[in-house]
């Protein structure tokens, strides 16, 4: 679903990723943790190009990100075809950047009627159901003003799945709420991954990884460290780093 080939990025002069090889298989949730700094988020804003790599290859869903290639030559996408790709991708931050606004439901909508061109009532009936899925059926009307962080980030959930995309990115999507909200979010979440949704989630969430993750990265410093399973990487890490890095948030 996902393949990255020796994908480098820089800004200015620092290099952030540097050579990271990694895939990701259909319905696979691999989770990525690793220092702040470390290339994580810059990692899934090239996966769904909102920065563009600088060298490299990614792939999503079997589509060249970003380029057409013919024969051995690679032609950049026009901005139309770009979006068309993003939205085989949905993403979900860390703040959830709903649109105030906007209720639970015009939230939920709003793409798959503009973007889509699904008709308004069908819209609607699906957002319900979406809603419903990340139990928040009641909520339709709410504005994200009215509703806790936690229930704005699950309306973040149901409004990128919405759009049906193939693959679900999250970036530290539980890290602003407060803890007694963080439960409910990493619920959806795993239901989604249970229902077989491909998923690369960066996350604090140890237990999470370790629970609903099927493979675990870490990275530091731009470079992939360790991939592998999660129980086996957490309880045995092979790289000082990584063993480091774990000494400090088990
Ligand atoms: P965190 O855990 O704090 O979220 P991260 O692993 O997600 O960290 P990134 O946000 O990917 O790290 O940032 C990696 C490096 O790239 C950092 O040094 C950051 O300052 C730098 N960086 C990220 N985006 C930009 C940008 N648009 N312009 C310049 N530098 C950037
Ligand atoms: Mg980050």
């Amino acid at each position: 679903m996902v393949k990255a080939e020796k994908v480098h990025k820089s800004f200015g002069r620092v290099e952030v990723l540097k050579g990271i090889d990694l895939e990701v298989k259909p319905g696979e949730v691999m989770c990525v943790i690793g220092p702040s700094g470390s290339g994580k988020s810059t990692f899934l804003r090239c996966i769904n190009h909102l920065e563009k790599i600088d060298a490299g290859r990614l792939w999503v869903n079997g589509h060249l990100v970003g380029y057409r290639q013919k024969g051995d030559k690679l032609y950049e996408l026009r901005d139309k075809e770009v979006s068309a790709q993003r939205r085989e991708i949905g993403m979900v931050f860390q703040r959830f950047n709903l649109f105030p606004h906007m209720t639970a439901l015009e939230n939920i909508i709003e793409a798959p009627v503009r973007v889509k061109r699904q008709s308004k009532a069908q819209a609607r009936e699906r957002a319900g159901a979406l809603l419903e899925q990340v139990g928040l059926g009641d909520k339709a009307r709410s504005y994200p003003a009215q509703l806790s962080g936690g229930q704005q980030q699950r309306v973040a959930i149901a409004r990128a799945l919405a759009m049906e995309p193939a693959l679900m990115l999250f970036d530290e999507p539980t890290s602003a709420l407060d803890p007694e909200l963080v439960g409910d979010v990493l619920a959806v979440m795993k239901q989604l991954a249970l229902d077989g949704m491909t998923m690369v989630v960066v996350t604090h969430e140890i237990g999470f990884a370790r629970e609903v993750g099927d493979s675990l990265v870490f990275m530091d410093d731009g470079i992939v460290v360790e991939k592998g399973n999660p129980r086996e990487v957490l309880a045995n890490p092979q790289h000082p780093r990584t063993q480091d890095f774990l000494s400090k948030v088990l």
